[in-house]
């Protein structure tokens, strides 16, 4: 039994579960992480001034082999200040994801529509995976288009979340599952994505793995 906890902001080590642990720069300066897999970004949340120490922070990060994604980085029309500050650091990011050659982790509040266009214009050849995904089916229709890939999390207990219909319509060879921020064990959004889907937890694990696989190639 192989579980990937796609996106977490928890500290743990447990050998059933391949968990990607969310690692901000600072953070993996003072070593501020458990996982043997991790990725580091400049959330849009925690932009300093203009952004140029932490994209000097990330340069030397990112040659370490731990790093597997970028990320979460992304854009914020909640919160985070400044969107065109934001927009500046993401497509900096951007640019290191195709760069360093790691896959980018998004944050994305609201602004889907930026996004989408962005991956639009710009054709990078690295995957973009939406982190927490939480929108709706024509949303994800039109990113599923451009070749996102969509990772969802404890939205998917609640019945009445959007975000069960979402998941439900999202081919399975494009999905993650995660726990970001939640005091939930990943084996509870596994059981209740095989629910949804109304197959065994070993068919998700599988569609998971092979996926997790294709991203890093
Ligand atoms: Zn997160």
């Amino acid at each position: 039994m192989n579980y990937i906890n796609f996106h977490t902001h928890k500290s743990f080590i447990d050998n059933h579960i391949i968990s990607i642990e969310n690692v901000f720069p600072e953070d993996y300066l003072e070593g501020n992480y458990h996982s043997d897999k991790i990725s580091v970004g400049i959330h849009p949340w925690f932009i300093q001034g203009d952004g140029q120490y932490q994209m000097q922070l990330m340069r030397t990060i990112l040659s370490d082999q731990k790093v597997v994604f970028i990320g979460e980085a992304g854009l914020d029309k909640l919160q985070g200040g400044d969107f065109l500050r934001q927009e500046s650091i993401f497509l900096k990011q951007i640019w290191l994801s195709e760069e360093f050659n790691k896959p980018l982790v998004i944050h994305c509040v609201k602004a889907y529509n930026e996004i989408i266009s962005l991956r639009k214009k710009i054709k990078p050849s690295l995957p973009w995976i939406f982190h927490g995904f939480s929108s709706s089916v024509p949303v994800m229709e039109q990113a599923l288009d451009v070749g996102f890939y969509f990772s969802y999390g404890v939205a998917l207990l609640n019945d009445a979340s959007k975000t069960v219909t979402t998941f439900c319509k999202t081919p399975l060879d494009r999905c993650f599952l995660e726990t970001d921020e939640a005091d939930v064990g990943i084996e509870i959004l596994y059981q209740r994505a095989a629910d949804l889907r109304r197959c065994e937890v070993a068919q998700i694990e599988d569609e998971m793995k092979c996926n997790f696989k294709w991203l890093l190639k």
